[in-house]
């Protein structure tokens, strides 16, 4: 049975505090640490992500402004069947930048973009508090879709 993906998440590292301009939504402080975007593609789903991953492109959506920035890192990308505002508002964090990636939002999500932590290390932010878990159900619908992309 062929999975059918709707939505994605990208775990972001932040690895300074940056005040950066978020086209005409303004100028946003981004705190150091990790946040989840979560977007959706239910069609060329792999170009959008490999679109994501690259540094070099032309600015279309919010997640651009950062995705494009030197201290901004993609360091997982995750696959759901689920809506995409089913699964943001089941991501726990705080809205940095209020509209962000939601202009086509309908569930007054808030923003599509969530800090989930100050910590910019995997393991210590599992442990500690334990978003990541919580984040995904148990019947999860993820694909096993951990990338290293440092490597
Ligand atoms: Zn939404």
């Amino acid at each position: 049975m062929k999975r059918q993906y709707k939505s994605y998440q990208l775990t972001l590292k932040i690895s300074e505090e940056i005040s950066i301009r978020i086209g005409r939504l303004g100028v946003f402080n981004f705190p150091a640490g990790r946040y989840i975007y979560t977007g959706s593609a239910e069609k060329n789903m792999d170009q959008r992500i490999a679109r994501h991953l690259r540094k070099e492109k032309k600015i279309h959506w919010h997640i651009d402004y950062l995705t494009t920035h030197r201290s901004v890192e993609i360091i997982e990308v995750r696959r759901s069947e689920e809506d995409e505002c089913s699964l943001n508002q089941k991501t726990k964090g705080r809205i940095t930048a209020p509209g962000f990636g939601a202009s086509d939002c309908t569930k007054a999500c808030g923003s599509h973009l969530k800090y989930i932590s100050a910590s910019v290390d995997i393991k210590q932010h599992q442990n500690q508090e334990g978003h990541f878990e919580c984040s995904a159900p148990k019947e999860s619908p993820w694909e096993n879709g951990m990338r290293n992309l440092k490597s």
